[in-house]
């Protein structure tokens, strides 16, 4: 072997183009567009008591990420949930982040599309891993950034090195996500969606192509809509942002996070605001029941 994955995975059962195998036996060739350009799409699907969590919502999405990207997608949705439910089959824990990618296949590179490429398709899935309670109790610093990223952060590409960037930067200053403004408008973080709560109500910037229409962004606001919690869907200035009552970040492994300290200063209290808490409530109540009816 050439190099060495990590002791804890390699034996975790992986897919790869028709085939379930453990991950130290998974082969992609180096000209695969996914290795070469980061030509490909991905999606990360929460697995609660071994059922994956608004399968069609991200099959939706993923769809939306191949025409975006312009690759035709090499399952229908019957044979994604199979390939899915199997993987989640083969791994032993309950509650999984399910991985999975399409890249434009291998091909001799050459920026253009290949003629006859075949995608390539992988899937992983590991134990979920969610923040910590003492994070989601004391929450979350983070730091701004210019986002610099293109014009396309709509599509889930795996060309991630902008948000690889981004992240790098946060974890720099100690800090666990940078939160992106364009233009005096905040977009997102390197890997969540964010919102703001001022005047008490839940502000979110509107899906466009400077955001991922992100899946837990869609919960939230379900959750608010039942719960008589006021939303307003519109553009956050930096200064709506620099002096919110209450900062979160959002996403399918980090879930709902309060961020308490915003380049090194309080948001709001400096601790998770009222809001952050009853809309997290309304989260883990909502996974409870998720369970129950996976369990039924
Ligand atoms: N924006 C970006 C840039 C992300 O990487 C993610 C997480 N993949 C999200 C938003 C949140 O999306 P989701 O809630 O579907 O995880």
């Amino acid at each position: 072997m050439l190099f060495d994955l990590p002791e804890d995975l390699k034996d975790s059962i992986v897919f790869l183009n028709g085939s379930y195998m453990p991950m130290s036996e998974a082969r992609v060739p180096v000209l695969d567009r996914g290795f070469i350009f980061g030509d490909g799409v991905y999606e990360v699907i929460p697995v609660y008591a071994r059922q994956p969590f608004r399968m069609d919502e991200h099959l939706r999405r993923l769809q939306y990420s191949l025409d975006g990207i312009r690759l035709v997608n090499p399952h229908t949705n019957e044979e994604w949930t199979r390939l899915v439910l199997g993987l989640i089959d083969r791994c032993p824990h309950d509650d999984q982040g399910l991985y999975l990618q399409v890249t434009r296949g291998v091909a001799k590179r050459d920026h253009a599309f290949p003629k006859n490429a075949r995608p390539t398709v992988f899937m992983m899935t590991n134990v979920l891993s969610t923040p910590a309670p003492e994070l989601v109790a004391c929450g979350a610093a983070a730091i701004t950034a210019v986002d610099n990223r293109w014009l396309r952060c709509d599509i889930k590409s795996t060309a991630l090195l902008g948000n690889v960037l981004m992240r790098q930067l946060a974890v720099d200053a100690g800090a666990h996500e940078t939160v992106m403004i364009r233009d005096g408008w905040l977009t997102e973080g390197s890997a969540s969606n964010v919102f703001v709560v001022r005047d008490g109500v839940i502000l979110a910037p509107p899906k466009s192509n400077l955001i991922l229409p992100g899946t837990t962004y869609d919960v939230v606001l379900e959750l608010a809509q039942a719960n008589g919690m006021r939303t307003e869907i519109r553009p956050v200035s930096e200064d709506e942002l620099r002096s919110a009552e209450e900062i979160w970040i959002t996403s399918a492994t980090r879930e709902i996070l309060a961020v308490t300290r915003l380049d090194g200063k309080p948001v709001g209290s400096g601790a998770p605001g009222e809001v952050f808490r009853r809309m997290h409530r309304a989260f883990t109540e909502f996974k409870a029941q998720l369970r129950r009816a996976g369990h039924a």
